[in-house]
Formats: C-alpha cells, structure tokens, sequence
C-alpha cells in the first residue's frame, strides 16, 4: 500500500502522520511543542521525526511526505521562510533536511494553503479547477485554485483575505497595522476581542485566551444575548461580503468554507441568506462545509502535498 506523510505544524503542536491515498488516516502522533522561535520549533520538528520513526512506524510503503506550516514557506524551493509574517532570520530548507531523514521527497507549504491542496485532491475541491477555500480558525485566510493552480504569489503570501478592510467606518486595529479588516471580526481571534469589548468573557476559554469559543458564542446569540446576537450578525455581514468580493475577484464555481469557526455549519446558515444570488450565480457548485473534521484537515492537507509532489514527479 502506498503511503504519504503528513506533518501538521501550528505554532503549539505538531502532528504528524500516515495517510493512504484515500487520505484515510492509519497512524499518527502529536506532539505538544510550544516553540516561539524558528530556530527551536526546527530542532523540534526535527526531534519529533526521529521519534516518529522509532516509536509509531509505518503502515505501507512511504512515497512523499508534506509539511503544512504557520508563517510563510516557499513551495518552490522547500525552503520554511518565518515562522510568523513578519520577516525575521534565515529561510531554513525544510523540506531537504526531512527529505535526507525520511529518504523520500518532501514538500511544503502553509497551513491555508495545505488545506485547499487536500479539498484539491480528496475534498470538495476534486470536482473543480476553480474554487476558493476559505479557512476560519483562530485566524481568516483562503487559498485559491485557479485555472487547475494554486494561487502562491510573488512572496508566497496570497490567500491572507483576513487583511482585506471590510469596513472602513470600523477604526479597531488589526495586528496587520491596518483597521476594519475581516480578520477582526469573523474569527476565533476577532471573537475573542469583541467578546472582551462587549464583557462577554464568558464566550473566553481560559486555556484558549487569544481564541473564543464560536460555539458558546452562536448558543448564546440563539438563546437571545444581544451583544451575542450584535457580535454574530456582523460576522455573519462580513463573511457575507468577503465571500461575494472574492467570488468577483477569482470567479470561482465552488465556495469551501473550513476551521473551527465555521464547522458546525451554524455561521454558514446565517451567512446563506445575505448571498446576492446574482453575484454568486457562477458558483455552481454552492458555498458547502470542507468534509474534514477541523482536527485532521492540517494533517490530511500535508499529506496531500507529498501526493501532489508524487504527481508532478511522473508527468
Ligand atoms: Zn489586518
């Protein structure tokens, strides 16, 4: 049986494991990891493979392996660029240290963009040459396939809509330096600093400070809290609007909405009825849900970037 390797880093953990070409998950192990700096989280990612090897195995016959990462990465040259988006060190060649250890080729790439590979390849995205993803996490960021490719741009930077200003008359800071953008307002991050505008702090998980608990959220606003209800209504306005200036900019046929903020479906409900049928009549395929708990999607994403690299190779 062949075999793919994923590795799902996310700033906190690591996961790593093996998938077979359906994307089916046969082993795997997480690793906490805590790591702040690139040079420490790399020694980390470089620990845990050797641990990996020795203590879980594999299954079938490994063919690739994929690392799907915060920050920015260069698919191109395999090369980890930062760990956050700011710029800071040396790019660091990623994808040959781990390919000289596993004896397999390894590509990466970042954690959106990770994502929209595995919709590309098992997901929603199999069925279509043109969608959008859009993942809303702890952050907000799409990736994009266009024409049958996926959009990288000249940085490795394109897919952070979470920076797109949605509203001008909205004078709240986003860490980006700007105000009014997206990523404020409909996100784990962006709920989290208006539920501490409104003292909704209860919708604050004490172990996820920086991320609110969209659930709590929604099961408020249904049980009729205002600030609940005023907080989940402009959410539901921006997501709205992003997913329509976006379908304008890449015309997509399907619309992929994946993260922890979105995978009960309960915001997709709310955002449904402020489409504009006109604007949204190319997209065929519908705005759906990604088919991947939220859980495995970074590791099952990974992996699908050793499949795609398996790909390329034989053509
Ligand atoms: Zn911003």
């Amino acid at each position: 049986m062949k075999t793919y390797l994923g590795f799902d880093y996310g700033g906190t953990k690591l996961l790593i494991g093996e998938l077979d070409e359906q994307g089916r998950v046969l082993r795997s192990k997480r690793y906490p990891t805590g790591c702040v700096m690139q040079e420490q989280a790399v020694e980390k990612l470089l620990e845990c493979t050797a641990d990996y090897c020795d203590t879980v195995g594999f299954e079938g016959e490994l063919q690739a392996a994929g690392v799907g990462i915060v920050g920015v990465s260069n698919h191109d040259t395999g090369e980890w660029i930062s760990m956050t988006h700011e710029k800071e060190g040396d790019p660091v060649p990623l994808a040959d240290m781990l390919a000289e250890k596993l004896g397999v080729p390894v590509a990466i790439d970042n954690d959106v963009r990770s994502a929209t590979t595995a919709e590309w390849k098992l997901g929603h995205g199999k069925f279509s040459d043109n969608f959008i993803y859009i993942n809303v996490g702890t952050g907000l960021a799409a990736g994009f396939v266009v024409n049958g490719m996926l959009v990288r741009g000249a940085n490795n930077n394109s897919g952070e809509v979470g920076h797109s200003v949605m509203n001008l008359a909205d004078k709240r800071y986003c860490v980006c330096g700007r105000t009014g953008c997206a990523e404020n307002v409909v996100s784990g991050s962006g709920f989290a600093k208006q539920a501490a505008e409104y003292c909704l702090l209860e919708v604050l998980l004490a172990d996820r400070p920086n991320s609110a608990d969209a659930s709590k959220l929604f099961e408020l606003a249904d049980a009729g809290n205002e600030s609940a209800v005023a907080i989940t209504e402009y959410a539901a306005d921006t997501l709205a609007a992003l997913i329509m200036n976006l379908v304008r900019v890449t015309d997509p046929d399907t619309v992929i909405l994946g993260g922890g903020v979105v995978s009960d479906g309960w915001l997709l409900e709310k955002v449904k009825p402020r489409l504009n049928p006109s604007t949204m009549r190319g997209v065929t395929k519908g705005v759906v849900l990604s088919n991947f708990t939220p859980a495995y999607v970074g590791l099952i994403g990974a992996a699908s970037l050793g499949m795609v690299l398996c790909e390329e190779k034989k053509k």
